[in-house]
């Protein structure tokens, strides 16, 4: 069947078993390997920097479960922690110490956020927030940017990254227009932009949500002013502003994408929402900041949000046991890891004269097939997705496993060891050879 370097029968047969059951054969729409074609490799187990598919193959995964294994998988410590909480008991549904200990962490940590509520995604993170900021201001209008993700929200799936810019999909079907007319989709990092929105429906706006760092379009960090203007703009018109940092927060810095650019000139976001790292690849998130915001959750306040698992005993040992090895060396490792690999693809991709461009935020990145810097989501639209497919397909066949799609970052964990950069410095001839094919 394939244009594939190789292929992969253990993996293909349980696609098709599982397509049977499961729509398109997988549980998140990214996974499919629908934008660089093939079969997505089924993984029987992982270990460090090391993934390892039914098919018996090994790859340095730069994946990382898409953030969450800052530390590499099956790391001993967290290990130690799960088993340890799991003889306990999986779920008590009461409150807990670990769920304690799990927030008084993150409020350690990111200096604005004095209260936080435990959730189980990123998704249920982002929609409350939303709900919060909506019965805070009582207001409904919100804004976000384009190329963004939030989650899969309805009012937040407008022009969204992620898997939804990998596929193109102009938005979803399912989302009312009523939930759908209540967002305002603007281009980042365009604060005029921004300000003709406010000039316009100002009172009307609870929030601005806004990736920290973009990195569902690509890697597009904030330009110098860009956080500045958001929180300039929704104080003067009292709405609040919504760092999401789902995905930077605890990977960027100790304190996320806020310990890299923050404190901000007039002020330091209202409400934050986590998720991935801090959970240490259990199902755990969060969403905090102001305590008089958060005030207005139930049980003290009148906005409604709960849920059965949240704050659970084993992924809130997980994410404890993480947050806890993200030293200093945690850090220092993976923007170490992360620089050897960026200057070796980008060495590599400019022997071979292929347009690109590496962008940053803090140690993540990704790599755009395109010669300009990518601003925002038009930009990124504009990079040759092909030559992307093709080098993903070579470095896959070579024992690398690339998030399969343009539009996603690039993870590292600190257990990529000299041993897992070389594989990967040694698989890029071949890969950009690839692309000029
Ligand atoms: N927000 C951001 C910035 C994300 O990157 C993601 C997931 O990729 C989410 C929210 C949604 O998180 P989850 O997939 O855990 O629902």
């Amino acid at each position: 069947m394939t244009a594939y370097p190789f292929e992969a029968p253990e993996s293909q047969a349980l696609l098709e078993r599982a397509a049977r059951v499961t729509p398109g054969g997988v549980n998140s729409p990214v996974r499919a390997f629908r934008a660089v074609g093939g079969t997505p490799r089924f993984m029987a187990s992982a270990q460090g920097p090391w993934l390892r598919d039914v098919d018996g193959r090994e790859y340095v995964d730069l994946v990382c479960s898409w953030g969450p294994m800052i530390l590499g998988h099956a790391h001993p410590g967290v290990m130690a922690a799960v088993q340890e909480a799991a003889t306990r008991g999986f779920s008590f549904g009461t409150p807990s110490e670990n769920e304690v200990a799990l927030a008084e962490e993150i409020v350690a940590r990111v200096e604005p956020v004095e209260q936080v509520r435990l959730v189980s995604s990123g998704t249920e993170a982002t929609m409350s927030a939303i709900r919060l900021a909506r019965g805070f201001t009582g207001r409904s209008k919100v804004v976000k940017f384009a190329g963004c993700y939030h989650g899969h929200v309805d009012a937040l799936l407008a022009s969204a990254g992620s898997g939804v810019a990998t596929f193109a999909l102009p938005d979803s079907a399912g989302v009312p227009a009523s939930s759908a007319g209540e967002t305002i989709v603007l281009p980042y990092n365009d604060v005029e932009a921004l300000e003709a929105a406010f000039a316009e429906h100002g009172a009307e706006i609870a929030a601005v949500i806004t990736e920290a760092a973009a990195g569902n379009m690509g890697v597009v960090p904030p330009l110098p002013g860009f956080t500045e203007a958001m929180r300039r703009v929704t104080r003067e018109h009292g709405a609040l502003l919504i760092s999401d940092e789902v995905m930077t927060g605890f990977r960027c810095s100790a304190a996320g994408w806020y310990g890299v650019e923050g404190p901000y000139d007039g002020g330091a976001p209202d409400l934050f929402t986590f998720g991935k790292v801090m959970g240490g690849g259990f199902p755990a998130a969060a969403f905090g900041g102001r305590a008089d915001v958060m005030a207005m959750l139930a049980p003290l306040g009148p906005v409604y949000q709960a849920g059965t698992l949240s704050g659970n005993p084993v992924a809130t040992a997980a994410g404890l046991a993480t947050l806890r090895g993200c030293t200093p060396e945690v850090y220092q490792r993976l923007a170490d890891v992360s620089s050897a690999i960026a200057t070796a693809t980008t060495q590599e991709l400019s022997r071979h004269g292929i347009p690109h461009v590496v962008q940053w935020a803090g140690s993540m990145f990704s790599v755009f097939f395109r010669e300009e810097a990518v601003h925002n989501y038009d930009d990124a639209k504009a990079q040759n997705s092909q030559a992307f497919s093709a080098f993903f397909h070579s470095m896959l066949s070579q024992g690398v496993h690339l998030p399969p799609s343009a539009f996603e970052a690039w993870f590292v964990s600190a257990a990529h060891d000299d041993a897992a950069v070389d594989k990967v410095v040694s698989a890029l001839p071949a890969a950009a050879r690839a692309v000029t094919e």
